[in-house]
């Protein structure tokens, strides 16, 4: 293994940028040529690849995004374009690829790994929703972003003796509601792995209102429904005055948190590790805090779960 190179595809991530330091700084650690693609795999079909030394990722650790830009690319999607991006690899010769994004991206990794060219996948979206992995990079910040929001929300829902639905992202995981829900009190968190009864959150709400509750807030992972729509059935049925706010693309941004920074750098080297040790065609991992390399097909085999007894527990909590 002489030269690799690092791209990022899909849905960007904070952290990402810290991803690509680590790899291009701990492959130079261990003599290689490091390479930067443009906008994933839409780049590599291009050859738009650049060398990258170890002043090309100084002053990116702590900043969100990726600088090397990320795109979807549908033209990668036919293996037509899939053998492009090998020719363009081999041109460079390049000979292991590291690509960090989330499971459209590995799945794209898989191709390149099936037509011969060594590929390591890092988990990077701000959704936690990738199989196999505690954690990706990313969900951390996103996290962290939605309490700072959610605080500010509970500042002005208690002044006002409001109701308030907060709408975060997850069109098929719950985590981003779930954690920041159980890290911000929330009286209802609904996510799209466990099923939802709108009754039961009513007489949720009307409970804590008898109590003496000033204010509630409820989170929903936009898989579940619309926010706003959730919104109007809770004034119907309560006459609460309610409030609806859509977090949207505020998740994706900012500059990642010390933990993202972290996962990040481990992940980083731990990927350029395994082209060395010759692995190809796996994922990097972290469980139990320790990183490890899984085969892609073994992250895909299982749906991604969040952790339920987290759940019951936030229910519990905000009685
Ligand atoms: P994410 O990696 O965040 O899940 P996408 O699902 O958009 O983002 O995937 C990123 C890119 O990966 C796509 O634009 C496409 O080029 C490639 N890709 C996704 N799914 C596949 C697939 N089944 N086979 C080959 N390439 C894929």
């Amino acid at each position: 293994l002489k030269r690799i190179a690092v791209l990022t595809s899909g849905g960007d991530a904070p952290g990402m940028n810290a991803a690509i330091r680590a790899v291009v700084r701990s492959g130079i650690y261990y003599n290689l040529e490091v390479f930067g693609v443009y906008r994933g795999y839409a780049g590599l079909i291009q050859g738009d690849i650049t060398p990258l030394n170890e002043g090309a990722v100084g002053d990116i650790i702590h900043r969100g995004g990726t600088f090397l830009y990320s795109a979807r690319c549908p033209e990668f999607l036919e293996e037509a374009g899939q053998r492009k991006a090998v020719t363009e690899l081999r041109k460079h010769q390049i000979d292991g690829l590291v690509v960090i994004g989330g499971d459209g991206t590995f799945r794209g990794a898989q191709r390149l790994t099936d037509l011969g060219f060594p590929t390591i996948g890092i988990p990077g979206t701000i959704d936690n929703d990738i199989p196999g992995t505690d954690f990706t990079i990313g969900f951390d910040t996103a996290i962290n972003t939605v309490i700072e929001a959610i605080d500010r929300i509970r500042d002005t829902a208690s002044s006002h003796e409001r109701t308030y639905v907060v709408e975060v992202m997850g069109r098929d995981a719950g985590d981003i509601a779930l954690w920041s829900g159980l890290a911000d009190g929330a009286e209802s968190i609904l996510i799209p792995e466990v099923s939802f009864r709108m009754e039961e959150m009513i007489a949720r709400l009307k409970r804590g209102y008898e109590r003496g509750k000033k204010h509630s807030i409820i989170l929903v992972a936009e898989g579940v429904g619309r926010g706003m729509e959730i919104g109007d059935r809770i004034k119907e049925e309560t006459g609460f005055e309610t409030r609806v706010t859509v977090l949207g693309h505020v998740q994706r941004g900012g500059k990642p948190t010390a933990l993202d920074r972290v996962l990040a750098s481990r992940m980083g080297a731990k990927a350029v590790e395994l082209l060395i040790a010759g692995e190809h065609d796996k994922m990097v991992a972290i469980r139990n805090n320790e990183l490890i390399g899984i085969d892609f097909d073994q992250a895909f085999e299982q749906d991604h779960q969040p952790d339920l007894s987290m759940y019951e527990l936030a229910g519990i909590l905000s009685i």
